[in-house]
């Protein structure tokens, strides 16, 4: 079946069909490691491998050398960022302004379009993971959809109405203010803002704030409770901001999971009945955890491959 959200030409697509499925790359670039795969355009998987995060000198060969071995038909990134997305500018592709300097400024893009010869889509990582999501998993046919993932940083993808939101830049929704709790001394971790939710609320706050591994703190019902309070507020302007239909959390701190429902009730007290709509009354379906077994990130590597190649990115 044809993708519904793409201009493209029925009978290239229904002849390449009948010869057989595209072969898409797919690189999932994070600060910590390089997830590359081969898959298609059902968002099925051929193989997978990953390769620690190093400099480019050092990684990219790696990288390059994988995919030119496995002739692709494009290849799809979803990258760490900051990343210039915006075509028109000189530095489109480019890794930008980011705090792991060996990458600063580089063009990823350029590096595999020239050694690779193909295609290269090329977005955030979470609206690689959004667009997994919309196109592979759960979110399917919705038109709205959010995607926050909780971990060693905070991030959000946006994906609206067929199209992952760029902006003038590309969300940051982990950098969004939040009202710190009078009882919480944690002075807030984030360098720019100090108490933004990736401040108050990643990975790195919690062990900060409570002097353990989040992992470690399981069986502390104190410190869940005010990691939700700090979760909904963010969720509460997002939800008044962009009016989601579905909202996906993930990340490492997701993993656990008393978490949903303290976060379920919180939004709802939050917002007060301000508005009411069908998705806020069935909370379990509206905040929901990632639906493909941490593939999604990956699969979405696919779909911005596939809608490169097609030329609908
Ligand atoms: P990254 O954000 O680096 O891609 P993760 O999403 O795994 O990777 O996030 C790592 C962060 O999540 C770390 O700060 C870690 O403490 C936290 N984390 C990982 N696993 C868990 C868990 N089971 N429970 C709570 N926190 C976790
Ligand atoms: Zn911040």
């Amino acid at each position: 079946m044809l993708k519904e959200s793409c201009g493209e030409n029925k009978t290239r697509a229904g002849q390449r069909r009948k010869e057989g499925f595209m072969r898409l790359g797919a690189l999932e670039a994070g600060g910590t490691k390089m997830v590359c795969a081969v898959g298609n355009e059902t968002g099925e998987i051929f193989e997978q491998i990953s390769i620690p995060t190093e400099t480019p000198e050092i990684t990219m060969p790696k990288l390059i050398a994988y995919f030119k071995d496995k002739q692709v038909d494009a290849l799809g990134i979803g990258c760490f960022g900051p990343v210039e997305l915006d075509r028109q500018s000189p530095e489109y592709g480019h890794i930008t302004t980011t705090p792991k300097l060996a990458w600063r400024n580089y063009d990823i893009v350029g590096a595999f379009r020239e050694a690779l010869g193909c295609p290269v889509g090329f977005d955030t990582d979470v609206n690689g993971s959004v667009l997994g999501e919309v196109t592979f998993g759960q979110a399917k046919g919705k038109k709205c959809v959010i995607y926050l993932t909780i971990g060693t940083g905070v991030g959000g993808g946006i994906y609206i109405d067929g199209k992952l939101l760029h902006g003038m830049l590309h969300p940051e929704a982990g950098h969004v203010l939040i009202r710190k709790k009078s009882d919480d001394a944690y002075e807030g971790k984030c360098p720019y803002h100090k108490t933004c939710l990736e401040g108050l609320a990643a990975g790195p706050a919690i062990e900060a704030r409570w002097g353990q591994k989040a992992v470690e703190l399981k069986d502390r019902p104190e410190v869940w409770n005010l990691e939700a309070d700090y979760i909904a507020q963010a969720l509460v302007g997002y939800i008044l901001t962009l009016s989601p239909e579905m909202i996906i959390l993930g990340g490492g701190v997701m993993h656990q999971e008393q978490l949903f429902p303290l976060i379920r009730e919180k939004v709802t007290q939050m917002l007060g009945g301000y508005i009411q709509t069908e998705e806020l009354a069935d909370m379990e379906h509206y905040i929901v955890p990632a639906s493909l077994h941490d593939d999604q990130g990956i699969m979405g590597c696919l779909e911005l491959a596939r809608r490169e190649k097609a030329g609908c990115a």
